[in-house]
């Protein structure tokens, strides 16, 4: 088995299991681990790190679960990860987290919350809300002070306060793994044949149970063996996937995606990945530096509260001139508003710039990939033939 295969097949297994395996062996090695799960989309996962726990991402239950329970406690019109997260929790597959983090994305989450609170009564549960006002002494007064609770929460679980030293340590673990996935970003939109989405969400959804460390000597160490095969380059459409923040797609729609003849030059998934653009300072005021990163230095996807209509798009307009993208498919679950609501906006401001798009929806648990392959292919042959976007 050479080691990109090697490589790969790991972190399938990663994602298979829904036992949380990983995180268990993780926590058998200390008694005094924790592991405290969150939810998509964004949390400081430096706070969790800097407490000695580990952060543990939670995508909800895939198409591999069968969801009973958990689709007795929401409608069915809505999406599917609360119901898919909620059977996870209820047949004892999050056993092995010792709290849950519900950042603040959409009344679904919210309400998630709420839930997890009076069903599991012996776990941590923090709603973890985030600024919808961008200026230091307003919204970033309120973020600190969110920040500064959930250090406190944490820093009584272990039994000691955590340090401005150790919340510094943490950042610099995680600025590196940052580094290390816009690595693997560059690298995909440069050769996308050499590093195919499906090896790419692979390895970032391995990052969302392996140790930081662990998971950034991961991605560097793909990105070494994957240059060394060299793989067929095809004349495929350059696209940008946008949409997917949080219910995640099947891996098999991802690859229908491709197979139709798209390569994936950029994303929205797991964007906790890749919020915050450049390195936080690491040696100065931490929950500070955190607050100022998340204000002015960060992704402005559908999934963040954007204070200007102005501003509405231009992230998504240059993700495709920076990344030489020659289009942008739309892929948002069913139901999810955050992606839904803005992406009229957004098709505005592609279809001024004349960059072609096309859009979908599907749950996490879609199985019908042939109408989705077949229309990801008619967009990459229209962009083939006809498109003149730059
Ligand atoms: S998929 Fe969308 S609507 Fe559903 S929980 Fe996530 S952000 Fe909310």
């Amino acid at each position: 088995m050479d080691n990109v295969t090697r490589i790969v097949e790991r972190c399938q297994q990663l994602f298979d299991d829904l036992e949380f395996t990983a995180v268990q062996e993780w926590k058998a090695k200390d008694p005094a681990r924790k592991a405290i799960g969150y939810m998509p989309v964004y949390v400081p996962r430096e706070l969790v790190h800097a407490a000695g726990y580990l952060p543990v991402g939670i995508l909800g239950g895939g198409d591999a679960m069968e969801v009973i329970q958990g689709d007795a406690y929401y409608q069915s019109y809505i999406c599917r990860i609360p119901r898919s997260t909620l059977e996870l929790g209820l047949t004892g597959k999050l056993d092995c987290l010792d709290g849950m983090l519900f950042p603040s994305i959409c009344d679904v989450i919210r309400n998630l919350s709420g839930m997890w609170q009076i069903l599991f009564p012996g776990k941590y549960v923090k709603y973890f809300d985030v600024p919808q006002n961008y200026v230091d002494e307003i919204g970033g007064s309120f973020y600190i002070h969110e920040m500064q609770a959930l250090r406190d929460d944490l820093g009584k679980m272990r039994g000691k306060p955590i340090t401005d030293e150790e919340i510094n340590d943490s950042i610099a673990v995680y600025n590196d793994n940052r580094a290390a996935v816009r690595e693997l970003y560059a690298y995909r939109a440069r050769m996308p044949w050499q590093a195919p989405t499906s090896e790419v969400y692979l390895l970032l959804r391995a990052g969302m149970v392996l140790p930081p460390e662990e998971h950034t000597a991961l991605v560097r160490e793909y990105l070494v063996e994957t240059d060394k095969v060299q793989r067929p380059r095809r004349d495929n459409a350059r696209i940008v996937l946008t949409g997917s923040f949080c219910e995640q797609p099947p891996l098999a729609l991802i690859k229908s995606i491709e197979m139709s003849g798209c390569y994936v030059v950029d994303d929205d998934f797991m964007l906790v990945t890749r919020w915050l653009l450049d390195d936080v300072p690491a040696d100065a005021n931490p929950l500070d530096e955190l607050s100022k990163a998340f204000l002015h230095r960060s992704a402005s996807t559908a999934a963040k509260y954007d204070a200007t209509r102005e501003e509405k798009g231009i992230f998504l307009v240059k993700q495709v001139k920076s990344r030489g993208a020659e289009g942008v498919v739309f892929a948002a679950p069913s139901f999810c508003d955050p992606a839904l609501l803005e992406r009229p906006m957004l098709q505005d401001v592609l279809a001024q710039r004349k960059i072609p798009y096309t859009a979908f929806k599907y749950a996490e648990n879609t199985g019908q990939m042939a109408p989705i392959r077949e229309q990801a292919g008619t967009f990459a042959d229209s962009i083939k033939l006809w498109s003149d976007a730059a």
